[in-house]
């Protein structure tokens, strides 16, 4: 794969790792931390791409860590899951797979390490207690519990670990500056009390270590280097580096924020898309619509249109939403290149060429690439009867129509050039078979004596096709922001978001096809055979051949 192109934070690692630099001579480790409470989705491959990207670049390491010190709703089937995805994306951990929940233990140890240094105090104050003593800029915070003795805080700590009190009862809290201009640094609480099942270490723990607490210490055992993160961590970074300066470890990681990702059209919180999810708007996590990783793969997106995407959009300091139209354009640079060519009649009608032998079959080479013959050819049978759109026909044509009408010529793609002669209505005037007669010299589509034929229309043999169910996505949502201010995104959903074409005719081989599997439907647009559904075949569209996307 391609390397990252550069950005600041690499312009930070270049300094931290040049002569004189914190890391000169170590080498450049990263860690995705992903909490295990959903799906990954694309903002995370934004972040997988800066951590994996940037360790790849720099010949470095990147870790796997499941960020599991909260106990609520984290599951297994969501630690495989984000394997998937990552491994998918292209990205590799080796053996360094690892849970925060297996520090619990030291971070424990080194909580007490801040009590006994006086650096930290269990503080009885309620949450709502909290709250009110929090102060304001021009007022400090306060705690009647910040300057208990010593020995009266690890007995508590202890008692706290031992299940004596209720959740909420009392805290652990650092003992920092009450009155500092970053509220995060007013004796910000390292433990809480939850009486709750981890889904790893059952019930041994009854307290939690918080994120700021628990997430550089992480990050100092495994040894990382360079702990990147998004934006909203920034104002956080002094705690996180005064948790790593006072507490007995010898490596020191520097934090470095950058922008999340935010696209238009979709809501990309967890929160959020487990809730489509659980209340049934979607087919599961992996629904095509869904910005998950794995509802992109089932959709038809390649690995690579992923990395391209995070590539391109870049890493920055400023929040931005992305077009969902660019992912869409990436996907389809990848595909333009390396999805084999088909034929697919979404909405058929019969086209049958009088004049053309009742027995007959011919078989046509077609290439499976206009610009790649190393892709090869395949073959494609005609008869007297075709499946052509039902769009192709118009006994009025509209202007500049240039498909079949009666007295009309086009171009049957690679077969022949066909004259229509009319059609056959049922009761209720819908067409329900289109008449025309085909030239004998024009196999091949070609015309020897030059005459001009405009349309050229793509077909499949009615004799010998595949009935398949073709299904069309739409924006998850109506609106650009289905989440900002007060919008309650469940509002906006788009009822036309799925569109299931169940009568649709595909080239035979398409049987053939395999899970996943892209190709470029004619006309139509890029198709991959759905990964769940395998029983019939069904082609999610992954993305239609108009790119809409302006720079
Ligand atoms: P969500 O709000 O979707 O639940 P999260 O930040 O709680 O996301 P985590 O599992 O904690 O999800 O995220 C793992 C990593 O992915 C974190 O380092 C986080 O900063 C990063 N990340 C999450 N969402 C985005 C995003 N939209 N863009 C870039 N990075 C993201
Ligand atoms: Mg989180």
């Amino acid at each position: 794969m391609e390397v990252m192109s550069g950005n600041f934070i690499h312009s930070f690692i270049d300094e931290d790792i040049a002569e004189g630099g914190a890391y000169y001579g170590k080498k450049v480790h990263t860690r995705f931390p992903p909490e295990p409470n959903g799906y990954l989705h694309i903002g995370h491959a934004k972040a997988i791409f800066v951590d994996f990207g940037t360790a790849e670049k720099y010949n470095g390491l990147c870790n796997l860590r499941m960020d599991d010190t909260n106990p609520t709703k984290e599951d297994v089937e969501y630690v495989d899951a984000i394997k998937e995805d990552i491994r998918w994306l292209g990205f590799d951990w080796g053996d360094r797979f690892y849970f925060a929940s297996d520090y619990f233990e030291q971070m424990y140890d080194y909580a007490v390490e801040l009590i006994k240094k006086g650096l930290a105090y269990v503080c009885e104050l309620t949450g709502e207690q909290m709250r009110e003593y929090r102060g304001d800029l021009s007022t400090p915070a306060k705690s009647p519990y910040r300057d208990r003795p010593i020995e009266e805080s690890l007995d508590l700590f202890k008692r706290m670990r031992e299940g004596e009190f209720e959740d909420g009862r009392m805290t652990l809290r650092a003992k920092i500056d009450l009155s500092s201009g970053n509220f995060n640094m007013r004796d910000p609480v390292l433990y809480r009390i939850n009486h709750m099942h981890h889904h790893r270490t059952g019930d041994k723990w009854c307290i939690y270590p918080m994120y700021d607490f628990a997430h550089p210490i992480e990050d100092a055992i495994e040894g990382i280097t360079h702990s990147l993160c998004t934006l909203e961590f920034e104002a956080h970074r002094p705690l996180y580096d005064w948790v790593v300066d006072n507490i007995s470890i010898n490596v020191k990681p520097r934090q470095i924020e950058f922008a999340r990702l935010g696209i238009n059209n979709t809501v990309m919180s967890k929160r959020k898309l487990r809730a489509l999810v659980e209340e049934g708007y979607v087919d599961g996590w992996d629904d095509p619509r869904m910005p998950t990783i794995c509802g992109l793969r089932r959709r038809g997106y390649t690995p690579k249109a992923i990395r391209s995407f995070t590539d391109q959009i870049g890493v920055s300091k400023v929040n931005s939403i992305v077009e969902y139209g660019f992912l869409e354009h990436c996907l389809r640079d990848d595909l333009n290149e390396t999805a084999t060519r088909a034929m697919a009649v979404l909405d058929p009608v019969k086209l049958v060429i009088t004049n053309y032998p009742e027995d007959k079959t011919e078989e046509f080479e077609v290439e499976n690439h206009p610009n790649h013959p190393e892709m090869g050819t395949r073959t494609v049978s005609f008869s007297r009867e075709l499946y052509i759109e039902a769009t192709d026909f118009m006994e009025e044509p509209i202007k500049k129509y240039q498909r079949l009408y009666p007295g009309n010529e086009v171009r049957i793609k690679s077969a022949y050039i066909v004259k229509c002669t009319g059609c056959k209505k049922d009761d209720n005037g819908k067409v329900v078979e289109v008449y025309a007669e085909y030239d004998p010299e024009t196999r091949g589509g070609n015309t020897p004596d030059g005459r001009k034929v405009r349309g050229t229309i793509h077909w499949v043999n009615a004799r010998d096709c595949a009935d398949a169910e073709i299904r069309l996505y739409d924006n998850l949502f109506t609106v650009p922001d289905p989440d900002t201010g007060d919008k309650n995104f469940l509002d906006y959903l788009n009822p036309d978001s799925l569109v299931v074409l169940d009568n649709c005719k595909v080239e035979n081989r398409l049987k053939d096809a395999k899970p996943e599997e892209r190709f470029q439907f004619m006309r139509q647009g890029y198709f991959c055979l759905d990964n769940k559904e395998t029983d019939r075949l069904v082609f999610n569209r992954s993305v239609s051949l108009k790119d809409s996307f302006k720079k």
